[in-house]
C-alpha cells in the first residue's frame, strides 16, 4: 500500500502563537487514510512538543493550559512588504531540524499539505519547494483554507502536483488511486472519523469539533463558504472522542474549534455537558474561537462554570449599532451584557472571560474602536483586538477592489489596516487601551 506523508507547514508571519492551534482537517483526512490502509507518516511543523526539539527549548515558551510560544526564525520579507518596519519570522520547528526529518520519509509515494490562512501561503510554498529537494519522486497534493478561498493563486503559484480546494474527499482518493471508496458527504465523514492525535509523540491539549459551519452569515466570515450547511456532530462519537483525549491520551486541556458552539443548544450542547458532568472528566475546557452571547442563558453559564471552561470567549466585533446590522446582526450589546451577568452569576471569574473587538476596518475610525473598548471596560472582561483583514470569498471581499488588486500577503491581519486607511500609531494606541483595560482587571 502507498506510504502518504501528511505535513502541517510552518507559518510565515510577523507574529503567531500556539492558542490550541492544531491541523485538525489533516488529522480527520490522516483517520481516514489509515483505516483505507494506507501506511501513513506525519510531521506537524507547529508541534511544540515534537522529539527532535530540545527540551529546554520547548519548556521555556510554555503558557497556560498548554498554550505558548512558538520557536521562530527571523526569515527575509518578500519584496511587496519590504518597508514594513516589522519583522517577519518562520514559525514553527527549525529549518534544519525539518529538513533531516524529511529524510526519513524518502520512501512517500505521496505528501499532502495542508494551510490555514491565505496569507500564510509562503509556508506552503518554502515546504513545497524543500520537499521537491528531499523527496523529488513523490507527488505533492496541497489543500485547506487556502486553496479553497484562492485557488488559481495556488494553482498557478505553489508548484504542488495537485490543488485540491474545498471539503471533498473523492478527488483526494481518486489521486491516490482508491477508486474503490465513493467518498463521504461532510456530516457523515466528520461522524465516522475522529482527529489522529495518536501521531503525536506528546500531547497537553488537544482541539476538537462538535459541530461544523454556522448558521450566521457575518460579512466579514466565510465559515458558510468552507462549510455549506451547518451540522452538530453525533453526542456517542464527540463522548468517544473525549474518553480518548482524556483518559487515553492524558490531555489536560481541550479547546472547541467550533464555529457555532453554542447554536441550539437545548438539543446540542446542554445534554452533551450534562453528559460531560456526569463522566467527571478531569479536563479543562477552552472556547478560542469564541462562542455567541446571544446563547449565553442562566443554564449555559451554569453548565459552563460546572464543566470548568477555562477560557471563554465572546465575538461582539463593535458596539455600534449600525455596524453590527450591517455585518450580520450576530449579537447585540444588550446579549453582550446579559451573557456576561450569566457567566458572572454562575460563578465564572470575569478575568476569564474575554470579548472580541474588532479594529481596522476601512468603515471604522479609531474613535468607534474607542467607544467599544470603553463599552467592554465597563462590562469588567477581558478585551482581545482582532485587527480586521478583508478574507477572499467573504461578503465583505465584493467591495475591497484594493485587495483584489495586491498580492495576498497583505490580507495579514498585522497590516491589512494600513490598506483600510489606519496607521501603524492608531492601530498601537487600540492595543494600549485595551492593555491598560485588561491589566486593571
Ligand atoms: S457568527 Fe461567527 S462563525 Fe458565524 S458567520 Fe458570524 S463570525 Fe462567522
Amino acid at each position: 500500500m502507498k506510504k502518504i506523508l501528511l505535513i502541517n507547514p510552518w507559518i510565515y508571519d510577523f507574529s503567531a502563537f500556539d492558542l490550541w492551534l492544531k491541523p485538525i482537517g489533516l488529522l480527520y483526512i490522516s483517520s481516514f487514510l489509515e483505516k483505507r490502509g494506507f501506511r501513513i507518516s506525519y510531521l506537524d511543523c507547529l508541534d511544540r512538543y515534537h522529539n527532535a526539539l530540545n527540551e529546554e527549548r520547548s519548556k521555556s515558551v510554555n503558557r497556560k493550559y498548554g498554550t505558548g510560544r512558538f520557536h521562530a526564525e527571523v526569515v527575509e520579507k518578500p519584496d511587496t512588504i519590504k518597508s514594513i518596519p516589522r519583522r517577519f519570522k518562520r514559525f514553527g520547528i527549525p529549518y534544519s531540524i525539518v529538513r533531516k526529518e524529511l529524510r526519513k520519509e524518502k520512501d512517500a509515494d505521496v505528501i499532502l499539505i495542508t494551510s490555514v490562512m491565505t496569507y500564510w501561503y509562503q509556508g506552503v510554498f518554502e515546504m513545497i519547494k524543500l520537499l521537491r529537494k528531499e523527496i523529488p519522486d513523490a507527488k505533492i497534493i496541497l489543500g485547506g483554507i487556502y486553496p479553497t478561498l484562492l485557488t488559481e493563486h495556488a494553482l498557478k503559484e505553489s508548484g504542488a502536483d495537485v490543488v485540491i480546494p474545498g471539503l471533498d474527499f473523492y478527488p483526494l482518493l481518486r489521486e491516490l488511486g482508491d477508486n474503490e471508496e465513493k467518498g463521504f458527504m461532510p456530516e457523515e465523514f466528520f461522524n465516522t472519523f475522529s482527529p489522529a492525535y495518536h501521531l503525536y509523540e506528546r500531547l497537553p491539549y488537544v482541539s476538537m469539533l462538535t459541530s461544523l459551519g454556522c448558521p450566521f452569515h457575518c460579512t466579514y466570515c466565510v465559515s458558510n463558504l468552507l462549510v455549506k450547511r451547518f451540522f452538530t456532530l453525533s453526542h456517542e462519537k464527540i463522548l468517544d472522542e473525549f474518553d480518548v483525549y482524556v483518559k487515553k491520551l492524558k490531555v489536560k486541556d481541550i479547546a472547541f474549534c467550533d464555529d457555532a458552539l453554542l447554536y441550539n443548544s437545548e438539543k446540542h450542547f446542554l445534554p452533551l455537558f450534562e453528559e460531560v458532568i456526569k463522566r467527571k472528566y478531569s479536563v479543562r475546557f477552552h472556547t478560542p474561537n469564541g462562542i455567541n452571547a446571544r446563547f449565553i442563558t442562566k443554564d449555559v453559564a451554569e453548565i459552563l462554570y460546572k464543566c470548568n471552561f477555562k477560557t471563554i470567549r465572546i465575538g461582539l466585533e463593535s458596539c455600534q449599532g449600525d455596524f453590527q446590522k450591517v455585518t450580520g446582526g450576530k449579537v447585540t450589546n444588550e446579549e453582550i451584557s446579559i451573557a456576561v451577568s450569566n457567566l458572572a452569576a454562575a460563578g465564572i471569574p470575569k478575568e476569564n472571560i474575554g470579548i472580541y473587538i474588532m479594529a481596522g476596518r476601512e468603515d471604522e475610525k479609531i474613535d468607534d474602536v474607542i467607544k467599544t473598548l470603553r463599552f467592554v471596560m465597563h462590562l469588567g472582561t477581558k478585551v482581545f483586538v482582532s485587527e480586521y483583514s478583508p478574507v477572499p470569498g467573504s461578503i465583505d471581499w465584493k467591495r475591497v477592489e484594493n485587495f483584489k488588486r495586491l498580492d495576498p500577503i497583505w490580507q495579514n491581519n498585522s497590516i491589512a489596516f494600513l490598506k483600510n486607511g489606519w496607521t501603524f500609531e492608531e492601530m498601537q494606541k487600540v492595543k494600549d487601551i485595551k492593555n491598560q483595560i485588561n491589566r486593571t482587571d
